[in-house]
C-alpha cells in the first residue's frame, strides 16, 4: 500500500493507474478508523481495481467551539487497518497541502443544507462540499463510497455531483454497529461506559420506529412524537432533533410513504451522536 501526503504524488501516481485502464474508487474519511470505515474500503475493493482511502480531519467542516483540535488521530493504526483492508493507497494531507492560505473559491450547499445537521452546525456542510470536491479533484476516482450513518452527507455529496457535473459515482453503504446497537463513531471514543449505556437508547429508539412503522394503528405524526418523547425521558441523553423525513428531500411530510428515513442527532454528555434508519411500509 502506498502512503502518499502531496497532491503532486497523488496525482502522479493515479495517472499511472488510469492509463493502466483501472477503475479508481475512493473512501474519504477523517481516519480514528472503525469497522465501518473498513466496510467502505472493503465495498471499494470489491466494486473498484484500485483504492484510495483519504484521511484528513478537514478544518472548515469544524465550527471554532467544536471538537478540531481533540479530534483523534491514530495515523499508524490507521494506515495498518487500510493495509489489512485491502487499499492500494492513503493520502493523507496536512491542511497546509488541501488548503492555499489566501483560498478564495469554496462550494456552497443550498437548501438541503438549511435543515437537521446543517441547522445545528452552520457552514458545516459547505465544508464537507468544498473539501470532497477537492478530494474528488485530486484524486478523480469513478467511485467514491460514503456511509448511511451520516445521511444527510450522502443526500449533499449525491446532489453535489448532479448539479455541479462531476462525474463520480456515488455509493452508499449501510451503518455498522455494535452488538448492543450503537452505530460505530470515532467520537464513541469519548463516551464513558455510563455515557455508551445512555447513547445506546438511541438506536433502540429507532428500531421500535422501524418496527411500527407499517402498522397502519401508528400515524407519522405518533411515530415522530413518540421517537422525541422517548429520546426526551432518557435521562443523561439531550435531544437535539429527531424526526422522520422524505429521503431524498429530507423534509418532513404529512403522510407515510413507502419508505422514509428516521434521523437523531442528541448530546450525551459532551459527546454529540447521530444515528438514522430507514423504514419501509413493507417491513
Ligand atoms: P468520518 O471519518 O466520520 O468522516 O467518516 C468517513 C466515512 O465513514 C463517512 O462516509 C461516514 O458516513 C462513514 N461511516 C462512519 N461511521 C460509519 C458506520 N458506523 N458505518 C458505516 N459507515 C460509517
Amino acid at each position: 500500500m502506498q502512503n502518499v501526503t502531496t497532491i503532486s504524488e497523488v496525482r502522479q501516481i493515479l495517472c499511472e493507474v488510469r492509463q493502466s485502464g483501472k477503475t479508481i474508487g475512493c473512501v474519504p474519511t477523517m481516519g480514528a478508523l472503525h469497522e465501518g470505515h473498513i466496510s467502505l474500503i472493503k465495498a471499494a475493493v470489491e466494486q473498484s481495481d484500485f483504492v484510495v482511502v483519504t484521511i484528513f480531519v478537514n478544518p472548515t467542516q469544524f465550527a471554532p467551539h467544536e471538537d478540531l483540535s481533540k479530534y483523534p488521530r491514530p495515523l499508524e493504526r490507521d494506515l495498518k487497518l487500510c493495509t489489512e483492508a485491502g487499499a492500494s493507497l492513503v493520502f493523507h494531507p496536512s491542511a497546509e497541502e488541501m488548503y492555499a492560505k489566501d483560498s478564495q473559491i469554496s462550494v456552497t450547499v443550498g437548501s438541503l443544507a438549511d435543515c437537521w445537521e446543517g441547522a445545528s452546525r452552520p457552514g458545516h456542510f459547505d465544508g464537507v462540499a468544498t473539501v470532497v470536491t477537492k478530494l474528488f479533484n485530486v484524486v478523480q476516482p469513478d467511485l467514491a463510497f460514503f456511509g448511511a450513518k451520516d445521511y444527510q452527507q450522502q443526500s449533499i455529496i449525491r446532489a453535489m455531483c448532479r448539479d455541479l457535473d462531476i462525474p463520480v459515482k456515488i455509493v452508499t453503504c449501510p451503518t455498522i454497529r455494535e452488538e448492543s446497537g450503537l452505530a460505530l463513531s470515532s467520537r464513541n471514543v469519548y463516551l464513558s461506559d455510563q455515557e455508551r449505556e445512555i447513547a445506546i437508547h438511541i438506536s433502540q429508539a429507532l428500531l421500535r420506529a422501524k418496527e411500527r412503522y407499517p402498522d397502519a394503528a401508528w400515524s407519522l405524526e405518533q411515530l415522530r412524537k413518540t421517537l422525541r418523547q422517548e429520546l426526551n425521558e432518557t435521562a443523561g441523553l439531550e435531544l437535539d432533533y429527531a424526526t422522520i423525513v422524505d429521503p431524498v428531500t429530507l423534509q418532513e411530510v404529512p403522510e407515510k410513504q413507502e419508505t422514509m428515513v428516521a434521523l437523531i442527532a442528541a448530546r450525551v454528555g459532551t459527546t454529540r451522536l447521530i444515528d438514522n434508519m430507514e423504514l419501509s411500509l413493507r417491513s
